[in-house]
């Protein structure tokens, strides 16, 4: 019979099923959540619309279509700017977040997050990047929104630990002094060895950086997503295996470096007797605590050292202009 001959690519085609579904379940999740048609009785609270630093993205009434059936409803409202509403073809890529909580929540205390693209007019964008004083790109190449939001998926599976499709989307620096930044950062952080924090011992096992350093103001501001594995035991004394991720912020603006460590999220790493469920999830919980408050600073912001001279050597040390 064939079918011995096909085992292998029966295999791989079996996989790839694997994660197309992974992304239906995706897409129709968000869409159940724009429908309030939610499952786990939770309620849409706030959307949180974000802006994602310096990319373009174009799209067409083919692409609209073609989503709108991927994410299996009419309600995205895709074709339109998320602040001024216009109808938009074009301009920055955003990602709506849109929250949920439990019915009946009074604190509306936030237990679910899905996300949909978004189209930002250039105009909102603009301004939008000057609130928020961060640096406004338009250098880089336009993106199908189709393509950004792919890509945007992917980066988020991988900082969930999730390997989809190889490698994760990995932005390109803008420029020399971006990439030597970015090296340096991705070198001095991501370690080998493990560092006890309050019981439970972390190593950084990736940096993904994004953000350009901006030659003509002197300055920049790098995200860096970072992924973490750590382990910690119960009071009964089994390990628990995690892993997290979060986001730190580099700024360097007006000579002066500033540092944001935003809370991320920790998941179980590894498996767990069904027995112990409970503790090992409260126990996950605390370790991403744990990061935010006490390993971060030092793993990440600490190993930093000085970087106020590194950014002025990278910045170009010119004192023409001043
Ligand atoms: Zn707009």
């Amino acid at each position: 019979m064939a079918s011995q001959l096909y085992r292998a690519p029966e295999k791989g085609a079996r996989q790839q099923a694997l994660i197309n579904d992974q992304q239906v379940e995706l897409h129709k999740a968000a869409a159940a959540h724009y429908l309030r048609t939610d499952h786990d009785g939770l309620v849409q609270g706030q959307v949180d619309h974000t802006l994602l630093v310096g990319h373009r993205v174009r799209t067409s009434p083919e692409e609209l279509e073609a989503l709108k059936l991927e994410f299996g409803t009419e309600q995205l409202q895709l074709e339109k700017c998320p602040v001024c509403q216009r109808a938009v073809s074009h301009g920055k890529f955003g990602v709506d977040h849109i929250m949920f909580y439990a019915a009946g929540d009074g604190d509306k205390k936030t237990r679910k997050v899905r996300s949909t693209p978004r189209i930002w007019c250039s105009p909102c964008a603009k301004a939008h990047a000057k609130r928020h004083r961060k640096p406004y790109l338009r250098s880089r190449a336009e993106e199908s929104l189709r393509d950004a939001w792919r890509g945007f998926v992917v980066k988020v599976r991988a900082d969930q630990g999730q390997d989809v499709e190889g490698a994760p989307a990995r932005a390109a620096p803008g420029n020399e002094a971006t990439a030597k930044l970015w090296a340096w950062l991705g070198k001095v952080l991501v370690s080998k060895d493990f560092c006890v924090f309050a019981k439970a011992r972390f190593r950084v096992t990736d940096v993904v950086c994004s953000g350009d350093v901006d030659l003509e103001k002197r300055s920049f501001e790098v995200l860096m997503h970072i992924t973490y594995k750590a382990f910690t035991t119960l009071v009964t004394g089994e390990e628990i295996a995690c892993a997290g991720a979060s986001v730190v912020g580099v700024r360097f603006c007006d000579d002066t470096v500033t540092t944001a460590i935003k809370a991320g999220s920790a998941r179980l790493g590894g498996a767990v007797d069904a027995t112990l469920t409970d503790r090992a999830l409260q126990k996950t919980d605390l370790v991403g605590k744990i990061w935010t408050k006490k390993a971060a600073p030092k793993l990440v912001v600490g190993r930093l050292g000085d970087l106020r001279a590194k950014a002025r050597k990278l910045v170009g040390g010119s004192s023409a202009g001043k």
